[in-house]
């Protein structure tokens, strides 16, 4: 523990979600903050220098990042790369000896999952997932109401998320992404339907949607349909595209309705409950994410997120695309 007791953070590649908000959000990290950068575009370290204060011996490319091991300001080692490229930086930042927050989805593979969890193990260092929602108080309530059955049992379950992607990057192709919007926006869907369930999947049926865009779709699914079943048989729905705008998740339970109809953006969630409209704070949901896990790699605890919940999204995300493509009901 160092800088006022603050771990170290070090951000894996610089891109969109990396500049726009994990690096601002660690200016206001309580337990945290960003002591390096490790990155493949040269122009990028003087921009980030410049505002984040990051010292020379802090800054890192793709080939000499292993030599981070000896670096005594990185507690933690965070990956925001491109899919495919989690489970390599993750398992080498382990073997730097770091903690490793990894973004989401947690991997491309399953197998990928495993060499993950087993690098961190043997690492004695922790892992943690960066579904940031967990911190979130309109979807923590969705998991308040899903765990201690408020409205009484759900009889239908639907959940969406879609926005347009735009064309050329590395989300449309199958090497770097593994899949389309069900690996990218689709994921946090399936989180949802599970803790709004309060349970966990036993099978799974799935449709790919019409291509109406086929240049920009040569490799992934535009759009993907799927119906995981639950114990007891509740049915919950779940739907992702890169072409329709689609936010929300809702539950109907015998007592009434609860839902978010903002559900998985940075802020502005909006729902409601049999109760009436739900109202909490905005929260900056980076901070506290990142704040938590810190918190939790200072007092040797396991992470709300860890590697075994990006697993298991990891298995779902498989058996839905296995159903896509057999036109079969698989089981989980
Ligand atoms: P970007 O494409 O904006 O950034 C990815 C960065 O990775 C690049 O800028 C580059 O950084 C580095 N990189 C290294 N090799 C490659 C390569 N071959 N192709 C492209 N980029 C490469 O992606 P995002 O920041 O949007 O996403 C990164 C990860 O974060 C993904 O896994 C995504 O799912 C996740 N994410 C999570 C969000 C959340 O809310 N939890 C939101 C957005 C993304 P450099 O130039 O520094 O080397």
């Amino acid at each position: 523990q160092r800088k006022n007791g603050k771990l170290g953070i070090a951000l894996v590649g610089l891109g969109g979600y990396a500049t726009g908000q994990l690096a601002p959000a660690l200016l206001h990290t309580n337990d945290c903050y960003l002591a390096a950068i490790v990155t493949g575009t040269p122009s990028k370290i003087p921009v980030w220098q410049d505002q984040y204060h990051i010292s020379d011996k802090n800054i890192y490319d793709y080939s000499n990042f292993d030599r981070i091991k000896d670096n005594k300001d990185v507690d933690i080692v965070y990956v925001v790369l491109p899919n495919n490229m989690h489970a390599e930086f993750t398992i080498r930042a382990a073997q730097a000896g770091k903690h490793v927050i990894c973004e989401k989805p947690m991997a491309i593979t399953v197998s990928d999952c495993d060499r993950m969890i087993e690098a961190c193990k043997k690492a004695n260092v922790s892992l943690s997932i960066g579904y940031r929602l967990h911190f979130e108080p309109y979807n923590k309530e969705m998991m308040r109401c899903g765990r201690e059955k408020l409205y009484g049992a759900i009889q239908q379950l639907s959940g969406g998320f879609g926005f347009k992607a735009g064309p050329n990057q590395w989300r449309l192709t199958q090497k770097y992404a593994g899949g389309g919007p069900l690996m990218d926006l689709g994921i946090y869907v399936v989180q949802a339907l599970c803790y709004t369930a309060g349970m966990l999947p036993v099978s799974v049926a799935a449709q790919e949607g019409t291509k109406t865009d086929p240049e920009r779709f040569k490799e992934v699914e535009q759009s993907l349909t799927w119906q995981f079943e639950f114990p007891g048989g509740l049915i919950g729905k779940g739907e992702s595209s890169y072409e329709d705008h689609f936010n929300y998740i809702r539950a109907e339970a015998d007592k009434g309705v609860f839902e978010l109809t903002s559900a998985y953006n940075y802020n502005g969630q909006r729902g409601n409950t049999p109760a009436g409209n739900m109202s909490f704070a905005q929260v900056n949901q980076q901070i506290l994410q990142m704040d938590a896990f810190a918190r939790s790699v200072k007092n040797r605890q396991a992470s709300i997120v860890p590697g075994g919940m990006g697993r298991r999204d990891v298995i779902y995300l498989q058996a839905i695309y296995e159903a896509m493509r057999s036109g079969k009901k698989i089981r989980i």
